[in-house]
């Protein structure tokens, strides 16, 4: 897996939704690749201060926006 993989799998990979070996690429990489890990890091927080907001089971509505808010931030991310 590279870094773009690494951007598309991130909300899969925070929800726990990949396939095992796909998460496995995912933490193969992030285990080298300082970006990713600090993406990665990023991207829980922001998850973590939106179930802080909004508590609990995330309902499909919030799920949405949480999915929105993260493709947001990703595509703040410089692109090289
Ligand atoms: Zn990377």
């Amino acid at each position: 897996m590279n870094c773009d993989g690494v951007v598309r799998s991130i909300s899969g990979y925070i929800d726990n939704e990949l396939e095992p070996t796909v998460k496995h690429e995912f933490e193969v990489h992030t285990a080298d690749c300082w970006e990713c890990k600090v993406l990665v890091e990023q991207t829980r927080n922001t998850v973590r201060i939106f179930f802080d907001c909004d508590l609990v089971d995330l309902p499909a509505d919030a799920r949405k926006r949480l999915h929105e808010k993260l493709r947001k931030n990703i595509g703040h991310r410089p692109s090289r």
